[in-house]
């Protein structure tokens, strides 16, 4: 019985990790739940799971929710650092990591260091500090499984591979506003954007996908989950996101991992990794998908991919810049106060104001993190 914590289980993936676990009891225990503010829902899913602690990351619902589960054995903490305490309990197994951001960042840290494996959807943290985190990973020789589903792809596409990888192709769906112009995009609303095509997730991953900051982001990501350099990673538009990713070895052989687009099954992956179990997720029917079609990204009019790839470049703390920026604009985008092309605005103008740091220690990220908000909210 694995024994899990789930850091953010209101969410989209916090919840269908929960499905997998529901589905799975004899397998799978959820032991720590953890949500930022929706008390109603962390209070019902502690009903229901029974895990050994909950953790609600704002200190001013505590008392509600301490209230409701009153009449359990369930232990109750709130704030930020009781996410740190919550990741280290010793029956824990595997932490999934999914909560939105940088405050992912220090928990799982903590949990790396209590040599708990990662179960990781939280992309940020990766896209911050990925030199850090997974040389700590390696340190205290805990796993680091991929959740998000093109890392999973490429993660299952390499199992029982030793040999050297060319390169990797990252899919992207393109998003609602694929085959837009710049003076369309000018006009779309955060409505608009948060309607896309293929996937129902929460909402700032889903202004990430109609700006491809979300691509950006996973470039780096996969630049340090699988130790490769810029040149090795590359995007391509896959509207149908029925192929999640595709590796191409030294010898020209290309392998792809793919299946009807469903977060469960890279979720479950994670859990089972390196088994496979039975499910009933939807199957894929080819006459349903007659063609599958390919475009190259158009990074002049989605201009957050081609920052990406220049942080990535430029190294040092600039990814851990362009995630902080990119969190300031897409939450003043969401409330109207910037449109949409002013968000890549932003991003570029703290890129080339906030200061660099060659080789930031983990105190540099929290600081970058810090003045590249105030910097950003100034622009706004
Ligand atoms: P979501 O907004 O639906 O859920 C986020 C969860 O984290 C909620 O439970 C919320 O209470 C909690 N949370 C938010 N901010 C927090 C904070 N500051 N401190 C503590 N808890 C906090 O988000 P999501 O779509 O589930 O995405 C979660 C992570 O997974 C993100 O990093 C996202 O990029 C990644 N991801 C999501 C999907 C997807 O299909 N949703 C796919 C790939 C990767
Ligand atoms: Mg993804």
């Amino acid at each position: 019985m694995k024994h899990i914590a789930i850091l953010g289980s209101t969410g989209s993936i916090g919840t269908q990790a929960l499905d997998v676990i529901k589905a799975n009891p004899t397998l799978f225990k959820a032991a720590v739940l953890t949500a930022q503010s929706n008390v109603a829902l962390l209070v019902s899913q502690a009903l229901l799971f029974q895990p050994q602690l909950v953790v609600i990351a704002d200190e001013s619902k505590y008392q509600e929710v301490k209230q409701a589960l009153a009449h359990t054995n369930i232990e109750v903490k709130a704030g930020r650092e009781a996410l740190c305490e919550a990741v280290v309990l010793p029956h824990l197994d595997v932490v999934l990591t999914a909560l939105v951001g940088f405050a992912g960042l220090r928990p799982t840290i903590a949990a790396i260091k209590a040599k708990k494996d990662i179960a990781l959807a939280n992309k940020e943290t990766m896209v911050v500090a990925g030199d850090l985190v997974t040389a700590l990973a390696k340190e205290n020789d805990v796993k680091i499984l991929p959740v998000d589903s093109e890392h999973s792809a490429i993660f299952q596409c390499l199992v029982g591979e030793q040999a050297p990888i060319e390169k990797i192709y990252l899919t992207a769906s393109g998003g609602p506003f694929r085959g837009k112009t710049k003076a369309d995009l000018a006009q779309v609303s955060f409505k608009e954007a948060l309607k896309h095509p293929n996937w129902v997730m929460g909402a700032k991953i889903t202004i990430d996908s109609a700006s491809l900051m979300n691509k950006g982001l996973e470039v780096i990501e996969a630049k340090w989950l699988f130790n490769l350099a810029v040149e090795q990673i590359d995007v391509i538009v896959h509207p149908q996101s029925i192929i999640h990713s595709i590796v191409q070895f030294q010898d020209g052989s290309m392998k792809a991992q793919m299946g009807l687009p469903d977060m469960k099954l890279p979720i479950q992956y994670a859990f089972t990794y390196p088994d496979r179990i039975v499910s009933d997720f939807p199957r894929f029917n080819f006459m349903d998908y007659p063609s599958l079609s390919f475009e190259q990204a158009d990074i002049q009019t989605f201009r957050n991919l081609a920052l990406a790839y220049d942080a990535l470049k430029k190294g040092g703390n600039m990814s851990c810049i362009i995630n902080a920026a990119n969190e300031v604009v897409v939450a003043a985008f969401l409330k109207e106060r910037i449109g949409f092309l002013q968000m890549s605005d932003i991003i570029e103008r703290c890129m080339d104001r906030v200061s660099f740091v060659e080789n930031p220690i983990l105190e540099d990220y929290f600081e970058t993190d810090k003045q590249t908000r105030i910097f950003a909210e100034e622009l706004i």
